[in-house]
């Protein structure tokens, strides 16, 4: 192909990467989202160094960033500024070392005799032992070899230019919407951290996990929706409070994959609240489910309910 050949296309591809960003820059074309924590985004980034040097681009490779705010899935500095940010806005944000790759800490740099030295040892990333974790070699003399432990970025400002192409909102389904804030001013701390981040209270510690009362109902913690009678609780000596059945329609079941675990997570179906997970297959009741909820999660009310609610397990019959 001859360069001739070769430059209109080159032309066109640029013309369209322009368009592209174009599109999504023109916020006003696109509707408000306003960026919040439990938010499911994607971003484009550049990644810049203080000397101009671009060490990462997702805008060039065409392929954005996932990832849920709050998570602690990003690094620090750039979830702080892509909260708050509307679809299609972009924006450069000067992120200091604490906020990007860490600070740089002298202690971990080691001088290794190089009796110690890999195979073929050299400057630059050296594997140690077998697998797939790296580090650097920055110096070798005749009698010793220098290892640097540190991100190969710690201690530098970097900036991005971020654009945010989509902000999705896992709980928009629910039927009770509130704002981050909204939650934290209702909920104590605790109660805001299990229900709306999904936290989980120490095993044994939960004010209902050896409370079974005759009588009653457990509403949820966030919207007061009845979830749970008081015949459903059961003794699982699992350290949580545990449950074989759910008033019908109140549950909603999402498959979890945090902390290398795969998981059923349940939640309130009316406001999103997290209240545990449900497992199945145990034999410990009838229904051969167990909900396994965060005392936090609910509260026990001392009262029947003014209807009579069908109790069902939650998870589809196999
Ligand atoms: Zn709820």
């Amino acid at each position: 192909m001859t360069p001739a050949a070769v430059a209109p296309r080159q032309h066109a591809l640029r013309k369209h990467r322009r368009q592209q960003i174009v599109k999504v820059s023109n916020a006003a074309s696109t509707p408000k989202v306003s960026v919040e924590n439990g938010d499911i985004v994607k971003v484009h980034f550049i990644g810049r160094l203080e000397d101009g040097t671009i060490f990462e681009n997702t805008t060039r490779r065409a392929d954005p960033i996932s990832f849920k705010i709050g998570a602690d899935e990003m690094m620090v500095g750039v979830e702080k500024a892509v909260k708050g940010m509307t679809v299609g806005e972009s924006l450069t944000v000067s992120c200091l070392p604490e906020d990007a790759f860490g600070d740089y800490d002298e202690d971990s740099c080691f001088e290794v005799p190089i009796e110690r030295a890999p195979e073929g040892l050299a400057l630059g990333h050296v594997r140690l032992f077998d697998g797939p974790a790296t580090c650097r070699c920055t110096k070798i003399t005749e009698s010793d070899f220098t290892l640097d432990l540190n991100h190969e970025l710690a201690g530098q400002i970097v900036s991005f230019e971020l654009t945010l192409l989509e902000a999705v909102d896992p709980l928009a389904r629910f039927p009770v919407r509130k704002t981050d804030e909204e939650w934290k001013s209702q909920l104590p701390t605790f109660a805001y951290q299990v229900l709306r981040l999904k936290g989980t209270e120490p095993a044994g510690a939960g004010e209902y996990d050896k409370f079974y009362p005759e009588s009653g109902h457990f509403r949820c913690g966030g919207c007061d929706q009845p979830l749970y009678s008081a015949a459903a609780k059961f003794k699982s000596e699992c350290g949580w409070p545990a449950f074989d059945k759910c008033f019908k329609d109140s549950i909603v079941i999402e498959m979890d994959d945090s902390e290398g675990m795969k998981r059923a997570e349940i939640m309130c179906s009316n406001c999103g609240g997290h209240l545990g997970h449900v497992f199945e297959g145990e034999e410990k009741t009838p229904t051969n489910e167990r909900h396994c909820v965060n005392s936090v999660s609910v509260k026990y009310v001392d009262e029947p309910i003014a209807y009579l609610p069908v109790e069902c397990k939650a998870m589809p019959d196999a």
